[in-house]
């Protein structure tokens, strides 16, 4: 599994990783299989949140990591309606707890809501201190968010900011790209397809990712995370419940495009204009 250094936190993870959005809905021993797959195939940053199934998929996650906690990059998310100083630290606690752990790998502010800033990043500060959460970062930050951010922790303090990106939606590529690898940060792309709607094969763009994945002998899917992970600082966390989903995104990771896949890449699915406001979902 292709690895990358995440921000300034100097570990590696891989590229790739899981996400589990839903997952309360979906079935369970399918979905343990699934997470339990990604990780021997070297998936290992699971990204979850409080917000998952008011807690439900924490617990999925608890069940499939254990007895492998050591391997895994284990990331979850306070509600910005939590996320005063002491409610973030009791939302950890609580997000600790149904995962059946004592440590987060990461721990993001889930998007910017109305409690200060400085609250949400002094309490993250805090559960660091206490080797509660080994770093932090954010999630859903437009660019003057992040400088909001940095000028509140300083230098190096923030390892990522976890963002919407797919190839029908490349709007951080005019600001927030360009921001974070100022900082030094990770860029976490989630909803890699768009969230279940990937281009249709025979949609214009999805003929382009089918004529790239003939070629290249990968499906249009490992084409799509190929091109969302194509240089630094850019990481993708795919959601998949079953097995053979699992084992289709983690041979992503090895796939390389040549500067011409990504240039027809990059003109069936244009980057458009600068958007107005950060694109979420
Ligand atoms: P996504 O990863 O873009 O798409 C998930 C869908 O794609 C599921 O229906 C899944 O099916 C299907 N799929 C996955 N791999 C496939 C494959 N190889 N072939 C065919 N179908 C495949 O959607 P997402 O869940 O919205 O985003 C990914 C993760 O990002 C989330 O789970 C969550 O962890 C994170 N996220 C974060 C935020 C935020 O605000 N920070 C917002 C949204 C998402 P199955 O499940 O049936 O396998």
């Amino acid at each position: 599994m292709n690895v990358r250094e995440f921000g300034t936190t100097g570990r590696e993870i891989p590229v790739i990783g899981q996400g589990t959005w839903g997952m309360e809905v979906d079935d369970r021993s399918s979905v343990i299989r699934a997470l339990r797959r990604g990780l021997d195939l070297g998936l290992v940053h699971i990204d979850t949140a409080e917000m998952y199934g008011s807690g439900a998929v924490e617990r999925i996650v608890g069940e499939a990591v254990a007895g492998r906690r050591g391997e895994v990059f284990l990331v979850s998310k306070v509600l910005p309606q939590n996320a005063t100083y002491q409610g973030t630290l009791r939302a950890c606690e609580a997000s600790l707890s149904r995962l059946g752990t004592d440590y987060l790998d990461l721990y993001l502010l889930h998007w910017v809501g109305d409690h200060p800033l400085a609250e949400t990043l002094r309490a993250f500060e805090r559960l660091a201190a206490d080797g509660k959460i080994r770093c932090y970062g954010v999630s859903n930050f437009d660019a003057e968010e992040l400088e909001e951010a940095f000028s509140l922790t300083g230098a190096g303090r923030i390892a990522c900011n976890q963002v919407l990106y797919h190839l029908r939606q490349r709007g951080i590529e005019h600001e927030v790209i360009p921001s974070c690898e100022r900082h030094g940060m990770a860029v976490v792309g989630y909803s890699p397809f768009g969230s279940g709607r990937f281009p249709s094969p025979s949609s214009a763009g999805g003929k382009v990712l089918q004529e790239i994945a003939g070629v290249q002998g990968a499906t249009p899917r490992q084409v799509a995370l190929a091109f969302l992970i194509r240089r630094e600082p850019l990481f993708a966390i795919p959601k998949a419940a079953r097995v053979e989903h699992v084992e289709d995104n983690a041979a992503a990771a090895s796939l390389t495009l040549s500067d011409e896949d990504i240039r027809r890449l990059e003109q069936a699915f244009p980057r458009g204009g600068r958007p107005r406001t950060l694109p979420t979902l």
